[in-house]
């Protein structure tokens, strides 16, 4: 570390204590997420303040050059500010797909003109984004989607209908994927556009969930009227930026178990719900699981923190994002289904006062998991990308 990297830390560490609310010090409940947005409502106004606050400096997106947002950070000095936040235990001040995939796609893929009127606001977090990808006959095989897109004059006319899309119904704008040309082959007549939410000819509907929660819903376009200068990318290209995207998604799914804050360890669950005997986990089984389970966190860790790296030198993460995803939602998955095994009944709540706050997020979290292996591509796909970009193994 150089002379002014030391400068910098203690320049963060100093603001981070006048700036980063006390409240936000603490772990993030399993039902908060800071994503922004025009409809965003803040049970606790420390989270709008820590979000402006970090906005403001550019640390919400802090590689991201000043233009667009962002703190212009180097890689070492992006470093020192995760690990001042990591220090005290500071929650994410936004997340959400602006920052982790459109925001992405778009330094790489943007206009000029596209990247000001779109990457401030997301690094603001004053714009929900929503991705729609999936369609009742296009989620693994996601290139046979049918939404259609014509032109007509200065725009396109959009009609069809996605499903899962996570959030639409508090979502501002959409990432979206139309067919422009019916006759190529499936993967080249794809564009990749942008519209506004609150475009006429847009309906949304919450799937209802047996948990009581509606996390993504049907959105139905009925001749929605979208400029062409919202193409990113060229018309009929837009599979490149879609699989790009896809990319930045699957590397922040795999990241999944890990967000910078304290959580309740394994250790921590097993001394309190199997007992410690002679100083050492009490169930000779379940000590073996999490060391394992441990072990593989380490080292996955490891390999994730050299791909963010990379990443952060400007080098994408390419088709081992598929690896990132498999892996990191597999110990996901994994580390709820120890945390399950360590609490026993007491992980099985859902409501009432025989369970701690702990426990039902466990709960929660266990059920959330399983999605993990689904979404943005489920496991079997992203083996299939092992093989096929990574393994070079015959199809
Ligand atoms: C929590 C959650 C949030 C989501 N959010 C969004 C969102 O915001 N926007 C969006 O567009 N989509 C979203 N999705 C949809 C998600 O991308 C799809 O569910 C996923 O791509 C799988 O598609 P599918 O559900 O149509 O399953 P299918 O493609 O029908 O797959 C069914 C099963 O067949 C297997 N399978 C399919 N093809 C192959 C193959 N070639 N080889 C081996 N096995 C195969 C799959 O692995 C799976 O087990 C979300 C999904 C979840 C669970």
């Amino acid at each position: 570390m150089s002379a002014a990297d030391d400068l910098f830390r203690e320049e963060i560490r100093s603001w981070l204590e006048t700036n980063c609310p006390v409240s936000m010090r603490t772990p993030m409940p399993a039902d908060e997420y800071p994503g922004g947005g025009r409809r965003a409502r803040y049970r606790n106004p420390d989270t709008k303040l820590w979000m402006d606050r970090m906005a403001a400096r550019g640390f919400t997106v802090p590689l991201w050059p000043r233009a667009y947002g962002g703190a212009g950070l180097d890689k070492a000095q992006n470093r020192i500010l995760q690990e001042e936040l990591q220090r005290i235990n500071a929650r994410p001040a936004l997340v959400g797909m602006g920052i982790s995939m459109i925001g992405p796609a778009l330094l790489e893929y943007g206009t000029e003109e596209q990247k000001l009127e779109h990457l401030p606001s997301i690094a603001r977090g004053d714009i929900w984004w929503c991705q729609g990808y999936s369609e009742p006959n296009a989620g693994s095989d996601l290139a046979s989607l049918r939404t259609s897109a014509v032109v007509d004059g200065d725009d396109y006319i959009i009609n069809g209908q996605k499903i899962w899309t996570s959030g639409a119904d508090h979502a501002d704008w959409m990432f979206c994927l139309v067919r422009t040309d019916p006759q190529a082959p499936k993967h080249q007549g794809i564009t990749f556009i942008l519209f506004d939410m609150t475009t006429p000819g847009i309906t949304v509907k919450p799937i209802l969930l047996i948990s009581g929660y509606s996390p993504f819903c049907e959105t139905f376009f009925d001749n929605v009227r979208v400029p062409r200068r919202n193409v990113v990318s060229q018309v009929n290209q837009g599979w490149t930026v879609a699989k790009r995207l896809l990319q930045y998604e699957r590397t922040s799914i795999g990241g999944i178990g890990n967000s910078g804050q304290k959580a309740v360890t394994l250790e921590e669950l097993a001394r309190e719900y199997v007992g410690v005997h002679e100083g050492r986990i009490a169930d000779p089984v379940l000590r073996a699981d999490i060391l394992r389970h441990r072990m593989n966190d380490r080292a996955f860790g490891l390999t994730m923190k050299r791909s963010q790296e990379e990443m952060t030198a400007g080098i994408a993460p390419g088709a081992m994002s598929s690896l990132f995803k498999y892996y990191g939602t597999e110990q996901n998955k994994g580390r709820y289904e120890l945390t399950l095994a360590l609490m026993g009944t007491s992980g099985v709540g859902w409501e009432g006062e025989a369970f701690g706050a702990v426990e039902l997020d466990a709960t929660r979290g266990w059920l959330r998991s399983k999605a993990n292996s689904i979404e943005g591509g489920t496991s079997e796909v992203q083996l299939n990308i092992l093989a096929k970009r990574v393994l070079d193994l015959p199809e």
